[in-house]
Protein backbone atom coordinates (compact mmCIF):
# COMPACT_ATOMS: atom_id res chain seq x y z
CA UNK A 1 0.00 0.00 0.00
CA UNK A 2 1.46 3.05 -1.07
CA UNK A 3 1.62 5.87 2.20
CA UNK A 4 -0.85 8.56 2.41
CA UNK A 5 -0.20 11.53 -0.06
CA UNK A 6 1.26 9.45 -2.69
CA UNK A 7 0.34 9.92 -6.48
CA UNK A 8 -0.56 7.04 -9.12
CA UNK A 9 -1.48 8.83 -12.92
CA UNK A 10 -2.24 5.68 -14.83
CA UNK A 11 -2.33 6.21 -18.61
CA UNK A 12 -2.97 3.83 -20.99
CA UNK A 13 -0.41 4.71 -23.71
CA UNK A 14 -1.82 2.79 -26.65
CA UNK A 15 1.62 2.22 -28.69
CA UNK A 16 4.84 2.98 -28.86
CA UNK A 17 5.78 6.07 -29.66
CA UNK A 18 3.36 7.85 -27.30
CA UNK A 19 4.82 6.34 -24.39
CA UNK A 20 7.44 9.40 -23.17
CA UNK A 21 4.67 11.76 -23.84
CA UNK A 22 2.01 10.13 -21.41
CA UNK A 23 4.77 9.05 -18.79
CA UNK A 24 5.98 13.03 -18.85
CA UNK A 25 2.71 14.16 -18.81
CA UNK A 26 2.48 11.91 -15.13
CA UNK A 27 5.59 13.25 -14.12
CA UNK A 28 4.70 16.86 -15.19
CA UNK A 29 1.23 16.28 -13.28
CA UNK A 30 3.33 15.20 -10.00
CA UNK A 31 3.16 11.48 -10.36
CA UNK A 32 5.32 9.13 -7.48
CA UNK A 33 4.54 6.40 -9.99
CA UNK A 34 4.71 6.08 -13.65
CA UNK A 35 3.13 3.28 -15.53
CA UNK A 36 1.06 1.50 -17.94
CA UNK A 37 -0.73 -2.10 -18.78
CA UNK A 38 -3.06 -3.21 -21.49
CA UNK A 39 -2.31 -2.05 -24.98
CA UNK A 40 -4.74 -3.72 -27.69
CA UNK A 41 -2.44 -5.62 -30.08
CA UNK A 42 0.60 -4.97 -28.18
CA UNK A 43 3.51 -7.47 -28.50
CA UNK A 44 5.18 -8.70 -25.52
CA UNK A 45 8.46 -7.10 -27.64
CA UNK A 46 6.34 -3.35 -27.52
CA UNK A 47 6.20 -3.53 -23.62
CA UNK A 48 9.83 -3.78 -23.37
CA UNK A 49 9.74 -0.79 -26.06
CA UNK A 50 7.28 1.22 -24.05
CA UNK A 51 9.16 0.23 -20.53
CA UNK A 52 11.96 1.61 -21.57
CA UNK A 53 10.37 5.44 -22.65
CA UNK A 54 8.73 5.08 -19.72
CA UNK A 55 12.05 4.89 -17.69
CA UNK A 56 13.65 7.57 -19.29
CA UNK A 57 10.56 9.83 -18.98
CA UNK A 58 10.06 8.82 -15.44
CA UNK A 59 13.08 10.06 -14.14
CA UNK A 60 13.76 8.57 -10.58
CA UNK A 61 10.30 7.75 -9.99
CA UNK A 62 9.73 3.95 -9.96
CA UNK A 63 7.92 2.55 -13.31
CA UNK A 64 5.53 -0.25 -13.31
CA UNK A 65 4.55 -2.16 -16.43
CA UNK A 66 1.48 -4.94 -16.57
CA UNK A 67 1.63 -6.35 -20.06
CA UNK A 68 -1.25 -8.54 -21.57
CA UNK A 69 -0.67 -11.98 -22.27
CA UNK A 70 0.57 -11.08 -25.62
CA UNK A 71 -1.61 -9.52 -28.25
CA UNK A 72 -4.88 -10.69 -27.99
CA UNK A 73 -6.62 -12.97 -30.68
CA UNK A 74 -10.14 -13.37 -31.70
CA UNK A 75 -10.98 -17.43 -31.72
CA UNK A 76 -15.02 -17.95 -32.07
CA UNK A 77 -16.04 -15.07 -30.51
CA UNK A 78 -13.31 -15.08 -27.54
CA UNK A 79 -10.88 -13.21 -27.01
CA UNK A 80 -7.33 -15.48 -26.69
CA UNK A 81 -3.99 -14.32 -25.05
CA UNK A 82 -1.56 -17.14 -26.23
CA UNK A 83 1.50 -15.98 -24.27
CA UNK A 84 3.30 -19.50 -22.05
CA UNK A 85 4.58 -18.64 -19.30
CA UNK A 86 8.41 -19.00 -20.63
CA UNK A 87 7.52 -15.77 -22.76
CA UNK A 88 6.26 -14.17 -20.03
CA UNK A 89 8.81 -14.95 -17.54
CA UNK A 90 11.75 -13.79 -20.94
CA UNK A 91 9.05 -10.40 -21.12
CA UNK A 92 9.61 -9.91 -17.07
CA UNK A 93 13.37 -10.35 -17.16
CA UNK A 94 13.50 -7.68 -20.21
CA UNK A 95 11.11 -5.21 -18.27
CA UNK A 96 13.49 -6.10 -15.44
CA UNK A 97 16.31 -5.26 -17.11
CA UNK A 98 15.32 -1.63 -18.70
CA UNK A 99 14.85 -0.30 -15.01
CA UNK A 100 11.05 -1.64 -14.35
CA UNK A 101 10.68 -2.17 -10.67
CA UNK A 102 7.40 -2.93 -10.31
CA UNK A 103 6.34 -5.74 -12.55
CA UNK A 104 2.47 -7.33 -13.20
CA UNK A 105 0.09 -8.57 -15.59
CA UNK A 106 -3.20 -7.54 -17.43
CA UNK A 107 -5.32 -9.10 -19.89
CA UNK A 108 -5.25 -12.98 -20.52
CA UNK A 109 -2.61 -13.06 -17.41
CA UNK A 110 -3.26 -16.02 -15.35
CA UNK A 111 -1.48 -17.56 -12.08
CA UNK A 112 0.72 -19.68 -14.04
CA UNK A 113 2.03 -16.58 -16.18
CA UNK A 114 2.95 -14.27 -13.09
CA UNK A 115 4.23 -17.29 -11.47
CA UNK A 116 6.62 -17.62 -13.82
CA UNK A 117 7.28 -14.30 -14.55
CA UNK A 118 7.63 -13.82 -10.52
CA UNK A 119 10.69 -16.89 -10.87
CA UNK A 120 12.11 -15.41 -13.07
CA UNK A 121 11.87 -12.18 -11.43
CA UNK A 122 13.64 -13.43 -8.51
CA UNK A 123 16.52 -15.94 -10.27
CA UNK A 124 17.65 -11.93 -11.56
CA UNK A 125 17.69 -10.53 -8.17
CA UNK A 126 19.48 -13.92 -6.67
ZN1 LIG B 1 -5.80 -5.47 -19.58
Amino acid sequence: MLPSGNRVIWLNTGAPGTVTVTGLFAVTAGADIVGTNCGTALSLDDYVELAGQLVAAAGKRPVIVQPNAGSPHTENGKTIYKATPEEMAATATRLLATGVRIIGGCCGTTPALLAAMSRAVRAVKA
